[in-house]
């Protein structure tokens, strides 16, 4: 499974330890993350993430252009609804990308949390 993780600069502490708790399970996929997202996924959670471009600098585009051509299985994407953003267009972008093409998209932690037990349920049901 390819996962991308993007979080904003208010929900990076959240991420951080969402990505804790899951550690054994993101460990078992390939992540990939926007630049800042991943430099504190692999610093403080352990995790190998691929870094692209910072958000603000074109990496909610590289994930969304990568899912268009589906190489991105689910997206979370803890965003910070309370903060505007310099790249709101891309923000908006990636989420719709999401909807064209029927990828989960969790934006905040108790959906990821969701998306994340209901994965882990489903593949516990195949093996
Ligand atoms: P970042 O990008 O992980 O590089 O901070 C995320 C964002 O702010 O969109």
């Amino acid at each position: 499974m390819n996962i991308a993780l993007i979080s904003h600069d208010r929900k990076k502490d959240d991420m951080v330890a969402l990505a804790r708790r899951h550690a054994d399970w993101l460990a078992c996929h390939r992540l990939m993350a926007t630049g800042t997202t991943g430099g504190r996924l692999q610093a403080e959670a352990g995790l190998a993430a691929e870094r692209l471009l910072s958000g603000p600098l074109g990496g909610d585009l590289q994930i969304g252009a990568r899912l268009a051509v589906g190489e991105v299985d689910a997206v979370i994407f803890l965003r910070d609804p309370m903060t505007p953003q310099p790249h709101e267009p891309d923000i908006n972008a990636l989420v719709r990308a999401c909807d064209v093409h029927n990828i989960p998209c969790a934006t905040n932690v108790a959906s990821a949390e969701l998306l994340l037990a209901g994965w882990r349920l489903a593949a516990a049901t195949r093996a």
